[in-house]
């Protein structure tokens, strides 16, 4: 449920109504926004009496909430969220490109990736240090040793680090970096989720293979409602009977989510389409679809990559596009 106040309540009478619906047993989520406070109301709603509520002088409406997803729900939160990584906003208008690597390979690759990106235009860097792989044969990433070679990348360029953790015992090693993801394979893993309500930094979780928007918002959910509401959403592809492409962009995935949540909404081009030449024509169509971010993975030497080389931009290619990401923001703006 959420009770919209009207314009210009004193702190005092909101107080006061919060603190009676709390004694209800319920928790309120405050959103104050420069026209409107809206208060949402989290758990057993039954026990309230809407008509008594909408009576009060300070209460301009009251309306349910039907979605299952309450925290995440732009209902409760009107105002796109902005979420703040090493200094970078995301969201709310500000656009960002996060680019790197599939998985950190050396400390020559990753500075080297980093720099070329960073002078390209990218505001933060991806690169996998714990890798999901499909075979457990494939290179699984260098783990800490990948965590310390990120730092080294974002000591010598300043870009914020993001990178993907798999498993809560390893939470401990990622104290030190900016946003963790959340791959696509642990989209559910609702242990893992839980844990990263207690965790004071971004989340980038994405959507997972076979998941539906409503499941990727009720996982959001789970981060939020345990604590931790910067958390960003990313549409990575889903499985359908594509056959020529790794996965199918669900593109409209962005409008349909800006509508229902507040989250940013970043987009990865690069696991979606799974083919290095279709990731810049889908990360423009992205970026005009109002994406408030992409997150693309460039190596500098593909063919040799350790993993996801045949998706992967050259940095000039990046560079090329970004100049391309620009020109379509600045059409649609
Ligand atoms: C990745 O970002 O390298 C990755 C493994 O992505 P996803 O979880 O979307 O497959
Ligand atoms: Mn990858």
């Amino acid at each position: 449920m959420i009770v919209v106040l009207k314009h210009g309540v004193s702190a005092e009478k909101k107080a006061q109504l919060i603190a009676w619906l709390q004694g209800l047993g319920l928790r309120i989520h405050i959103s104050d926004g420069e026209f409107q406070t809206v208060l949402g109301l989290v758990g057993d709603t039954s026990t309230v009496d809407i008509d008594l509520v909408e009576s009060l002088d300070i209460v301009d409406s009251v309306k349910r909430v039907t979605e299952p997803f309450k925290m995440c729900n732009r209902k409760f939160h009107p105002e796109s969220l902005v979420v703040e990584a090493g200094g970078v906003k995301i969201g709310a208008g500000s656009f960002v490109m996060i680019a790197g690597p599939c998985s950190v390979e050396s400390e020559e690759q990753i500075v080297t990736v980093a720099k070329a990106v960073k002078a390209a235009g990218a505001t933060l860097m991806r690169g996998g240090a714990f890798k999901p792989r499909t075979s457990p044969y494939d290179f699984a990433g260098l783990k800490a040793e990948g965590l310390e070679l990120l730092k080294i990348a974002r000591a010598e360029t300043g870009l914020p680090i993001v990178t993907e953790l798999m498993n809560i015992n390893d939470l401990p090693l990622f104290e030190d970096v900016d946003v963790i993801q959340i791959g696509a394979r642990n989209m559910q893993n609702f242990d893992l989720l839980r844990e990263l309500g207690g965790v004071n930094k971004p989340i980038l979780l994405k959507r997972g293979l076979a998941n539906t928007l409503k499941e990727l918002l009720m996982s959001a959910e789970y981060i939020m409602a345990s604590g931790n509401e910067q958390v960003m959403l990313c549409e990575r592809g889903i499985r359908t009977f594509s056959d020529y492409t790794r996965n199918t962009l669900d593109l409209s995935a962005v409008p349909m989510l800006r509508e229902l949540t507040h989250l940013p909404i970043i987009v990865d081009p690069s696991h979606a389409t799974g083919i290095a030449r279709l990731v810049p024509p889908m990360a423009l169509a992205a970026t005009a679809a109002g994406a408030d971010g992409l997150i693309i993975e460039v190596h500098n030497d593909p063919i040799h990559a350790l993993c996801d080389g045949a998706q992967s931009l050259r940095p000039e290619e990046f560079a090329a596009l970004a100049d391309k990401v620009r020109a379509v923001r600045e059409a649609i703006r």
